[in-house]
């Protein structure tokens, strides 16, 4: 079976290197903001799930998921949002905006993987 395919939205080089190391059972895509990030979702069909940073130059996180739930057929692929502490009212908007569920920087190795498991 293939590795299920996940986008890491980031624009901070250390966490994608967090992620290589952490979810070394996933095929991961990396994009270091919005924009480059619905390209990518272009670009590969089959992305299972999507980490998704708030604050990145060129296009935020939330601007990304406000469009990618706009789309029909992107609008199903699960979104978890890794926020940065203190930012509260960024993750009720991006649960708002459909987002399906948040993960806290600094975060636990085990909270990530089981958040990632059952979305
Ligand atoms: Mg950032």
């Amino acid at each position: 079976m293939q590795p299920r395919k996940i986008l890491v939205v980031d624009d901070s080089k250390l966490i994608h290197k967090m992620f290589e190391v952490l979810l070394r059972q996933y095929s991961l895509v990396h994009c270091l903001d919005g924009l480059e990030a619905l390209q990518a979702l272009g670009n590969h069909a089959d992305i299972d799930l999507i980490l998704l940073d708030i604050n990145m130059p060129r296009m935020s996180g939330l601007e990304f998921l406000n469009q990618i739930k706009a789309d029909n057929f992107f609008k199903e692929i699960p979104v978890v949002i890794i926020s940065t502490e203190g930012k509260e009212e960024d993750t009720v908007r991006g649960l708002e905006a459909g987002a399906a569920a948040y993960i806290k920087k600094p975060f636990g190795n085990q909270e990530l993987l089981e958040v990632i498991q059952r979305l």
